[in-house]
């Protein structure tokens, strides 16, 4: 266990300070021991995947956070079942089962996480999302290890009912036959109307905020407010999708989160909608009061 880790090299808007403790388990065992030493301890847990839908505290996170790495980050096949480790990047997952002529994960081939957090936070696309795929998951906390499916873990959108100190060790997912072909030009295509609407070349934490339901949508409504481009220090409201904020350089979680309690007023005045943020926060960070 390392202390002191800068998060800013784990998060894809690369910004973060320390975190307290930081551990890479590579088992389930060395999982389970450290979330039972942070428990005996009373120390916060918080899993980290690829960072890319958390904005973590400037001051730092007074907590373990746990990467997964080794086994708990590799990928294998079982059938048309895909076996990952919940560290697993999205992109090596769709890989192997592009290989192996699988569909049904193409939605996630333009989402820059692991499985776990994608459990963790139901990501999906295109009209897709992991509940679709998901057989089962194995979840560690410092009581043990436990195998639940999609509805013991409610999945809905972008919500799971994981708590911070439980942690997605593992994952199965169904896929489905189809070919090498198939996988690659329905990912292609997916990742070209991406390109197409989002700033995919810049440092962002994916969407900022939930589209509530009813309404047009939050980067519709945060470009209508004017907001496209608007800046506070090195953090940019994308001019290309509202819902991002992009860091231009230099940026601080200070200055996203004062855009993001900007925007949120704005389009609560004009709209009516309280936006909730999908982007996790790592840290004692909060949004103000609308
Ligand atoms: C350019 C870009 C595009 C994106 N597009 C999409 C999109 O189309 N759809 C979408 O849904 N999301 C999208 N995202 C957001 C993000 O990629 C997803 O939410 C992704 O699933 C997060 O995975 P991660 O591994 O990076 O998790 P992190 O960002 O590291 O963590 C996110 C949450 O998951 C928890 N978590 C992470 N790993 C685990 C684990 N093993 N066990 C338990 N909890 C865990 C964390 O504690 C945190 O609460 C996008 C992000 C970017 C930067």
């Amino acid at each position: 266990m390392d202390e002191n880790v800068p998060l800013a090299r784990y998060t894809t808007i690369g910004t973060g300070g320390p975190a307290r403790w930081f551990a890479r388990p590579e088992s389930i065992d060395e999982l389970h021991d450290l979330l039972a030493w942070a428990h005996d301890r009373r120390v916060d847990v918080e899993a980290i995947g690829l960072g890319s839908n958390v904005l973590a505290h400037d001051e730092g996170v007074d907590a373990l956070v746990v990467k997964l790495a080794g086994p708990l980050a590799q990928v294998e096949l079982d059938g048309e079942v895909l076996l990952a480790g919940g560290g697993a990047a999205n992109a090596v997952c769709l890989h192997l089962a592009r290989a192996a002529g699988l569909g049904g994960f193409e939605f996630a081939s333009a989402i820059p996480g692991t499985v776990g957090g994608g459990v963790c936070m139901n990501a999906g696309a295109y009209g897709r999302e992991f509940r679709d795929v998901l057989l089962d998951a194995t979840v560690v906390d410092h009581t043990g290890v436990r195998s639940v499916d999609a509805a013991q873990l409610d999945l809905a959108y972008r919500h799971s009912n994981l708590g911070p100190g439980a942690v997605v060790a593992r994952v199965r997912l169904r896929l489905e036959t189809s070919s090498t072909d198939a996988v690659k030009t329905r990912a292609a295509e997916l990742l070209a109307q991406r390109k197409a609407t989002q700033p995919t070349n810049k440092r962002t934490f994916g969407s900022v905020f939930k589209n509530p339901e009813g309404s047009p949508g939050a980067g519709r409504m945060i470009e209508q407010c004017g907001l496209k481009g608007h800046a506070v220090g090195g953090a940019v409201i994308s001019p290309r999708h509202a819902n991002f904020i992009e860091n231009a350089g230099g940026a601080t979680s200070a200055q996203c989160l004062e855009l993001m309690a900007a925007a949120r007023r704005q389009v609560h005045e004009r709209f009516g909608y309280t936006l909730e943020h999908e982007v996790r926060f790592l840290g004692p960070l909060a949004l103000p009061e609308l």
